[in-house]
């Protein structure tokens, strides 16, 4: 796991200010997928790296990748529940 800087991006669901990425591997990469961590929303790296709303199931991903972006997005989502129910 790697965490990279960016420049400041707002997430297209909540809106949060992001500039914080970690991935697997490497710097993000246009096309790339990620989840937002305020709101556990999935999002897609555009062509200049601006952050898009994302619908996995058009991404033709593998059943094990998009079952791994499932699993970590229900886990923030959990997160963010147990956060606003305290
Ligand atoms: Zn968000």
């Amino acid at each position: 796991m790697e965490t990279t800087i960016v420049e400041e991006q707002i997430c297209p669901y909540c809106g949060h200010s992001l500039d914080v990425h970690s991935t697997v591997e490497g710097k993000p990469e246009a096309g790339d997928i990620s989840i937002c961590f305020y709101c556990g929303e999935i999002i897609i790296f555009s062509e200049h790296l601006s952050l898009l709303k994302c619908n996995v199931n058009e991404l033709n991903l593998d059943s094990d990748v998009l079952g791994e972006i499932l699993r970590i997005q229900k886990k923030i989502k959990n997160k963010i529940a147990n956060e606003n129910n305290n």
